[in-house]
């Protein structure tokens, strides 16, 4: 038995930093687990950010509301789910990622908790220290065999932890550090891969 594991942002969505800080200008915000790979400074980092410009979680929802999911994201969700069960491991926010799981028809999401004081982020509950790599010695320790996606730092040790570990888009300092993992552009190559994958793990 199989389950896939898949990234969100950068893999199936954009990704949701990127667009707050086009949206409210503020370039700081453009940061993300590309640039730094230490997400706990990252997320101080963002929140003193929001903080100094009195950004709370309404305005950011607000953005998050007008963005759509990468083009094809959803038709291959459905297509990998006749094929194999779904989690989308993420460290985004279950706060953030609700319009965009309903637009890829609710893959079951572990994700993270924001600390919320009226409209005001003040901080974040990680559901568990290194949650994707967890998830997916925890699927082992089921018997499942795992295939994983993701594009960026913070998906390297559930790649690792995987049966068959996928880099999706990533960038190239990601690429360059990782060359263990095959690197795939698009839904297309990637679903040759992960059938690739599947028929090794058969
Ligand atoms: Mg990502």
């Amino acid at each position: 038995m199989r389950v896939t594991c898949l990234d969100m942002e950068g893999v199936l969505t954009p990704e949701i930093w990127i667009n707050v800080a086009e949206a409210t200008g503020i370039e700081a915000l453009r940061l993300t687990t590309r640039d730094i790979s230490d997400y706990d400074e990252l997320m101080r980092h963002r929140l003193s950010i929001l903080d100094a410009n009195k950004l709370g979680i309404a305005a950011i929802q607000e953005v998050i509301g007008q963005m759509q999911p990468l083009p094809g994201a959803a038709e291959f969700i459905a297509w990998l789910r006749e094929r194999s069960q779904v989690i989308v491991l993420s460290d985004t926010f279950y706060q953030f990622a609700a319009p965009l799981i309903s637009q890829l028809d609710y893959p079951t999401l572990f994700c993270h908790n924001l600390v919320l004081d009226g409209d005001k982020i003040v901080g974040y509950q990680l559901r568990q220290p290194n949650s994707k790599q967890r998830a997916v010695e925890a699927l082992h320790a089921l018997n499942f065999r795992v295939i994983a996606a993701g594009d960026s730092y913070n998906d390297t040790a559930m790649l690792g932890a995987a049966d068959r570990g996928i880099l999706v888009n990533p960038p190239q300092n990601v690429v360059a550090e990782f060359p263990q993992f095959p690197v795939v552009h698009g839904f297309e190559a990637l679903k040759t891969v992960w059938e690739e994958a599947d028929l090794e793990l058969k």
